[in-house]
């Protein structure tokens, strides 16, 4: 009989095409996502094609606040912006070991390639990070499989390495010509991912984690849109950037943000986390008023409302070094 796999699928390439490379080696398996608030792209669609494809069931698994302790505080440190890729990755894998356990099955596979990140896929890092999250020896990496020391189910002999490719390195040029072979025709565009590696994404987080215990789910959503500025400690400024951006603002704001529109000018729609005094009003419009279409001086006319309250206020446009002095 042959073995049960768990799958960890990210939507991107290199685990879809590791699920692929390794259907014919198990009897069954399960693709398991462990969704977090950082993901930049929405991949469900190619995790759900890719596991109708290979006939294994996908579960989705959202992470929690334990995840977003271990971004706010990791214990082994962060890569290059805000990512702590060896926790990130501890943390999924001792979670993975547990779904292992309840559905009984045999090992676990990831799409990890040897040398293509810096952090969190080199044999140190690997090793690490098996020992921390008790996923020793069950830990399969069938695409670098044959550079790598042999976990338990090669170990047992049922499953044998030599048909298994040697991809090891940044290139992808290999993975891709694979995933034709595989029929992986839609996956991650390599520029999505982590919103955790993003420099701007990384910076607002860091503002973010200064000012609230544990950021809200709201709260990390609306990281990812607008321009952010910091009126007041406590009062932050979120100004869309494109009419998407301004339709999403309005819509998903909670009724206890402050909307702010340009009445007659053609210009962004922006959002306070809260209702505001008239003084951190004026703020808002000034620097709302600097992405209108005004012209030097003129006063904009907005409307302001939340759930509570609704009123105009006017206001000419900060200049770019007053408004540059609120940025995050
Ligand atoms: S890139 Fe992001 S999701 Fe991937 S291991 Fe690093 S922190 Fe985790």
């Amino acid at each position: 009989m042959k073995p049960v796999a768990i799958f960890l699928v990210s939507g991107g390439l290199d685990s879809l095409l590791a699920a692929a490379v390794m259907r014919e080696h198990v009897s069954a398996g399960y693709m398991l996502h462990f969704q977090n608030p950082f993901e930049a792209v929405d991949s469900l669609e190619y995790m759900e094609e890719a596991a109708e494809k290979l006939s294994f069931p996908l579960v989705i698994e959202p992470l929690g606040n334990d995840y977003l302790e271990i971004v706010k505080n990791p214990r082994h440190g962060y890569g290059k912006n805000l990512n702590p890729c060896l926790d990130c990755r501890i943390l999924q894998f001792k979670k993975a070991v547990e779904f292992l356990k309840r559905k009984n099955a045999d090992f676990i596979v990831t799409g990890e390639v040897l040398g293509q990140r810096p952090m969190s896929q080199n044999l140190r890092a690997m090793k690490l990070i098996e020992e921390e999250s008790g996923a020793g020896g069950l830990i399969f990496r069938p695409l670098s499989a044959r550079f790598l020391p042999p976990p338990d189910i090669i170990k047992s002999g049922a499953i044998s390495l030599d048909s298994f490719p040697k991809i090891k390195g940044r290139s992808r040029k290999m993975q891709i010509e694979l995933a034709k072979e595989y029929g992986i025709n839609k996956y991650e565009p390599p520029a999505g991912g982590c919103l955790l590696t993003m420099k701007e994404y990384s910076r607002k987080l860091s503002e973010l984690f200064n000012k609230s215990s544990l950021p809200t789910p709201i709260e990390l959503t609306l990281l990812k849109i607008g321009r952010h500025f910091r009126i007041s400690p406590e009062n932050k400024l979120i100004v869309g950037r494109n009419q998407n951006e301004n339709e999403l603002l309005e819509r998903i704001a909670p009724p206890d943000y402050t909307v702010i529109r340009p009445l007659e000018n053609k210009g962004p729609t922006s959002i306070i986390d809260s209702l505001p005094c008239k003084k951190l009003l004026f703020t808002a419009a000034g620097i709302s008023a600097r992405y209108t279409d005004s012209q030097e001086d003129e006063k904009i006319r907005f409307i302001y409302y939340n759930g509570k309250v609704s009123g105009e206020i006017s206001s000419t446009a900060f200049s770019i070094t007053q408004t540059e002095e609120y940025r995050i």
